[in-house]
């Protein structure tokens, strides 16, 4: 099967080195954007070639766009209207419902199939790519009764190859759920690496200081902001939402420890250690 991927960063690049390890390509196609980074995306064995869009649409099997949220609407428009009928094109972008409400439409809507591996690093471009990115992690396929069934049994046969375990949901659902697990995450780190960079002038204390508490907290305010602002963005209803949830719990959490109610602090950490029940 020859495959194109648009965008051969951290995901694209880890997809197409399973894909290939798995035998499941015959042949890799890559469409970038800057010449440097697709020179880096062949130099590494990422793709076999970097092609122009239309050679892409021309050629492959099956189209995978990994490009950042702000172009998949526009990426996917042109694929869709250039598109062969034996072609299967999916996504791999965090947001779903602003993308499937753009082509819900479309004449080829039911070639392309919606999806979002949840899975990533905080790193960015073809030079982050690693292998087994997405094994045990888990892929929401959506709204796929607007997919043809050809279409959703290669897309669920691509991401068991890579590993991962799928799950349905329609697009907005998913938004929602993206927002309080994965988006508020980003956003909570961002805003902690703010406040400890505005506060604590002293860089070499928080290299010495930085144990594996606020390494791990903060890991995720190292992610690329040109990557995930068109997320918020898009995300926007659902993340607003989440977030004055989020504010609100600080301000009582500042309250609690402000009041000296040691009490009512140690029970809300109690409840809080729940979460172990659901993550070991
Ligand atoms: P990334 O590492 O920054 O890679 C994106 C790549 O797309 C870059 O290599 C960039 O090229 C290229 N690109 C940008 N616009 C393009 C265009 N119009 N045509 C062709 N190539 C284009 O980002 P990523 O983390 O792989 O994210 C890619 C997609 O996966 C996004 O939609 C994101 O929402 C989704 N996703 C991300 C994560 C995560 O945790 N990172 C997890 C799941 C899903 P240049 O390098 O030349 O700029």
């Amino acid at each position: 099967m020859k495959t194109a991927i648009f965008g051969i960063g951290l995901i694209g690049g880890s997809a197409a080195k399973d894909l290939r390890a798995a035998g499941f390509c015959t042949e890799i196609l890559g469409v970038g954007r800057s010449a440097a980074n697709s020179q880096i995306a062949l130099d590494l064995g990422l793709v076999d070639k970097i092609v122009s869009k239309d050679e892409a649409i021309e050629q492959a099997d099956l189209i995978i766009l990994t490009v950042p949220v702000n172009y998949l609407i526009d990426e996917l428009l042109y694929v869709l209207d250039k598109a062969q009928p034996h072609q299967i094109i999916t996504d791999m972008g965090s947001t779903k419902g602003h993308i499937i409400d753009a082509i819900k439409n479309h004449p080829n809507r039911r070639q392309y199939v919606a999806s979002h591996p949840m899975a990533g690093t905080e790193n960015s471009g073809p030079l982050a790519a690693i292998d087994d990115l997405f094994r045990d992690k888990v892929c929401i396929i959506c709204d796929k009764e607007n997919s043809n069934k050809e279409a959703v049994t290669l897309i669920e046969k691509m991401y068991k190859t890579l590993g991962m375990r799928i799950k349905y949901m329609e697009a907005h659902q998913h938004d929602m759920h993206a927002a309080y697990i994965s988006h508020i995450s980003h956003i909570s780190s961002f805003v902690l690496a703010a406040t400890v960079l505005e506060k604590e002038k002293d860089e070499e204390a928080i290299l010495e200081m930085a144990g594996g508490g606020f390494e791990s907290t903060v890991r995720l305010a190292k992610s690329s902001p040109e990557m995930w602002s068109p997320i918020f963005h898009q995300n926007k209803n659902y993340l607003l939402e989440v977030m004055d949830t989020y504010i609100e719990k600080m301000y009582h959490f500042r309250n609690l420890i402000n009041k000296n109610k040691t009490e009512e602090l140690t029970k809300f950490m109690k409840d809080a250690n729940e979460i172990r029940k659901i993550l070991k």
